[in-house]
Order: C-alpha cells, then structure tokens, then sequence
C-alpha cells in the first residue's frame, strides 16, 4: 500500500457509503487527516440503519450485507450467533432489525477510524453540513456554521435523501412526510385508524408489517400509480453464474462494439437454457407484475419461495455485480426502456424479505390490508385526506412511503451540489445526479449520475467506495 504525505481527504455524509470507503481506506499508511462531515444523529448508520422498531429489517441476506467489498463474509463473521435470534425461517438466512446492522456499520467505522490513526492519520468527524467547495489552489469545503476545511481529495457519500411530498401534503396535521424511524412516527398511530401508505415498495412494506407489529386493527391502503409489489427473495440457491458475467459483457463488447439490451437477453438466455429453462417465461412473469392481481402475485411468489428455478435468482443477483458495469454500456434507447421498468427491476433487484411477504398476505386475506392503484391525487378535505384513484378512498393518516429515485440530490445537499456545478468541480447529469469534473472529486451512492437505474444497496456502494478510496490515493500510489 502506498505512502501518504500529507494529504487531505474529506469525506461528505457519514452513511453506509461512508463506512466502506473508510475501510476501504484503512490499507494506506499515512500522515494526513481524513475529515468525514455528517450533520445528523445517524452518524455511520445514515438514512437506513439507525435505531428503530425491531420490525424494521434488513433487507438481505448477510452474503449481501457486507460493507466490506471483496469479503462478502465480513457482515456473517460480525454477526455470528447474534443471528440465530433472527432467523426467517422460510429463506433459511438470519435478517436482523435495521438497528443491529446499523451497530455493525458503527463498529466497522470505529474499527476502521482506530486502524487509520496507528498507521499515522488524524481522523475528525465534523458535525455540520457541507454547504459549498471552493477552488483555492487546494479544495476550500464551507460548512454550515461559516467554518472553512482545506481538502485535496472530496467525496461525496450524501446519499438519496428523503421522501418528496408528491401531493403538496407537508405540514397537513395526520401527513407523515418520511416514516422513519417508524418507532417515532407511528407512536402516536390510534390502532382502529384508517391509514394510507402511499407507495407500494419496501418501504410502504416497511409501514405496513409496523403497523401491524404494533397491534393495529384499521384498515391499511397501499397506494400507488402501479400498485406494483416488490417480488418475494428466494431462498440462495447453489448456482454461479457462468454466461451473466462482468467477463461476457466485456467479451460481447470487444466481440461486436457495443452491449445492447438484445445482447444481455442473449446472455441471460444462455444461462438459463444451461439450466434447462426459458427466458421468455421469466420475460412473460416479468410483464405480469403490471396486469396481475397484486395479491394473487404474492402468493404464487411465497409458493415459489424453495422453486428450484434459477431464473429469478440470477437476474437478483446480477442486477447488482453486472448491472452496474453493463448499465454504462447501453445505448441511451435501451436504457430508456429499462428506465420505464423502473418499478418492476427494483422488486426484481430488491425483492421483499419472506417473513414480510407472509405478515402482508396475512393482512391481504383477512381484509386489513388492500392495494390502490392508479393514484392522480390526494387531498386534505374535512380533517382526514381524500386520496382519488381507481376508487376515491378516505384516510384519517397518510404515510408517504415513496423514496427519491436513483439521482437525486438530497435536499441537505443542494447547496453544496449547486457549488460544485458553479465551481466547475462537477457536473449536472444529463438525467439526475452529477459526474465529478475534476480528479480530485469522487462521488459513492445514488447521487452518481452516471450509476445504475435502480437503487444501490450495500453491495453496491461498498464497491463504489472501494472504488473510490483506490482513486483518492491514487495521486501517490
Ligand atoms: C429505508 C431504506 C432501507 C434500505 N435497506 C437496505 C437494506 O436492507 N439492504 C441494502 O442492501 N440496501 C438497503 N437500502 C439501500 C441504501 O441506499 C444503502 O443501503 C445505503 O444505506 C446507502 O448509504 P449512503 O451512505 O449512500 O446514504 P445514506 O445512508 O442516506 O447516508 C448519507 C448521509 O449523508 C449525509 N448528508 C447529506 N447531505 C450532506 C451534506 N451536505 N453535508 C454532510 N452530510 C450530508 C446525511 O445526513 C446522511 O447521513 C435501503 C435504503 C433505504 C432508503
């Protein structure tokens, strides 16, 4: 590993994202100062992960959990025996509350921290937001209180931010604008309430198995424009991909000049037919998901839970380990497309965690529980709302449970992207989030602007932050 003389690195938002590139950091002797910036309580555990009901899960299995890219047994060894008391016993894999994973991701970066001190770097948290960077020579960050820090490497890890407030809701008495953490924003929830959660993805899962965790007896709506649900994981299976491989698509592009959409399909057709299935019945499931009754859907997907067929499973997994390098590969039409499947790729991608699949299909059958889709508006009309879809319903709550999309500049970080476009350090993606234009920026997470469509999970962003962390010391390595 190379030796640092003096280098300054500051590290922008103190999340998940973080967390990896500081272990990814910890390979460098040194003799400068890494400053992570992170205004809020949830230092180290960012949007996701901080202290919550213990409803409130992860959702993947621990072989995906890792913050540490290239050891995707670090998260399990942390975990050990802890596990057991969490197992979902229908994937056969412990899923912890987001709070424990949370306490991994704090004593991954407190490790992490300790190790970057003996090899020589002063390391400082800054509680305060970054609002601008400068050129000055060197890298001039403005934090929110006025202050100045002098860097010559910025990474930005700020994240997705939260929820938009689509309807114009904020402030409405019984609107909650971000559900979590859902401990704090359902306390006050009377159980015999209607309630309507807007969104129909993992975090509209996430409001609807609290509520229920919580004894709530009032009916529940999941609104939407699709009334899409996330699918249901599958239990891992032992199969490897072998046609579906960084490897291929580099091969299809020296092979022909270009990756095509076609050309994936071809790949992904191979795969399966080695196992002796179809593409096109897993393409016609796939198409479904916008006809088929929701519900109908989860039970054929909690019956397929232990389906041997692996055609599921590799696109899950692939849509994370290839899909990132394919993605920048594609021709603009192709990614359009995938772009109009927004909704149903990210269930594929991040599908439900069984034991919530169950808890939701329970609440389906017994009529608690219902999906609306086709959702042009809700309005606040005579002290509840007033939500007009496929059929008006009524709600005396309404939960907004629909995260940013990928590219989105979170809120706490407006100023400081606008700055950095001013500045000429970055630059506006053409279709959301920014592209560092200066070697000495770096940015990890969803505000990429070149990253994939759906959403990054913690694999993902652990190896974007090792990623990271190899170009930042890469000016004296
Ligand atoms: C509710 C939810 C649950 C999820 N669950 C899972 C899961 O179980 N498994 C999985 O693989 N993935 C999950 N994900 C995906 C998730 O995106 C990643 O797991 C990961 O948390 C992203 O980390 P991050 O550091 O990029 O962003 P964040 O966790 O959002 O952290 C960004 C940090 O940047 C800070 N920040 C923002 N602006 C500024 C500024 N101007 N100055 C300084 N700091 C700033 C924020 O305060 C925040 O703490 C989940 C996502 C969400 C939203």
């Amino acid at each position: 590993m190379p030796r640092l003389r003096g280098m300054d690195i500051a590290i922008i938002g103190g999340g998940a994202a973080a967390v990896g590139l500081l272990d990814a950091l910890t390979g460098a002797d040194g003799g400068g100062t890494v400053t992570v910036f992170e205004p809020s309580a949830a230092l180290w555990r960012g949007r996701p992960y901080g202290p919550d009901l213990d409803s409130v899960l992860v959702n993947a299995p621990p072989a995906i959990m890792s913050i540490r890219h290239g050891d995707p047994g670090h998260y399990a060894a942390w975990l050990g025996a802890r596990g057991d008391a969490h197992l979902d016993e229908r994937l056969g894999q412990p899923l912890v509350p987001r709070a424990l994973y949370g306490e991994y991701l704090e004593h991954t970066a407190e490790k992490a921290v300790a190790e970057l001190r003996e090899r020589g770097w002063r390391v400082e948290v800054v509680a305060a937001p970054v609002v601008g960077v400068a050129r000055s020579g060197r890298l001039t960050l403005r934090t929110g209180d006025g202050r100045e820090h002098v860097a010559d490497q910025v990474v930005l890890c700020v994240g997705g931010g939260r929820p938009h407030d689509h309807y114009g809701l904020g402030g409405a008495p019984g609107f909650v604008g971000d559900p979590y953490p859902l401990a704090r924003t359902l306390e006050d929830v009377p159980p015999e309430s209607e309630v309507v959660v807007i969104g129909s993805g993992l975090t509209a899962v996430d409001v609807v198995v609290s509520l229920a965790a919580r004894g709530h007896t009032g009916r529940i709506g999941m609104v939407s424009r699709t009334g899409v649900l996330p699918y249901v994981w599958q239990r891992p299976g032992p199969h490897r991909p072998r046609h579906v491989t960084v490897e291929r698509v580099k091969a299809l592009l020296d092979a022909r000049g270009e990756v095509t959409l076609d050309g994936l399909a071809g790949l992904l057709r191979a795969e399966l037919a080695d196992a002796g299935e179809d593409l096109d019945v897993l393409l016609a499931d796939l198409r479904a998901a916008w006809t088929e009754d929701p519900v109908r859907r989860l039970r054929r997907q909690i019956a397929a839970i232990d389906a041997p067929e692996i055609g599921r499973r590799v696109l899950q997994e692939t849509a994370h380990t290839v899909g990132p390098y394919a993605w920048r590969l594609l021709p603009e039409h192709d990614r359009d497309m995938l772009r109009g499947w927004f909704r149903v790729a990210s269930g594929v991608a991040s599908p439900m965690v069984p034991v919530n699949a169950a808890r939701l299909l329970e609440l389906f059958d017994s009529g608690q529980l219902r999906v609306v889709h086709g959702v042009t508006g809700i309005e606040r009309v005579n002290g509840g709302f007033r939500v007009d879809a496929d059929r008006v319903e009524t709600a005396g709550l309404v939960v907004n449970a629909v995260n940013p999309p990928p590219h989105s500049v979170p809120q706490a970080a407006a100023a400081l992207v606008s700055s950095l476009v001013d500045e000429g350090l970055a630059a506006a993606h053409p279709t959301g989030g920014v592209v560092p234009a200066d070697p000495r920026l770096h940015v990890v997470g969803d505000l990429a602007g070149d990253g994939p469509f759906i959403t990054s999970g913690i694999p993902g962003v652990a190896a974007q932050g090792a990623m990271a962390s190899r170009a930042v010391l890469a000016p004296v390595g």
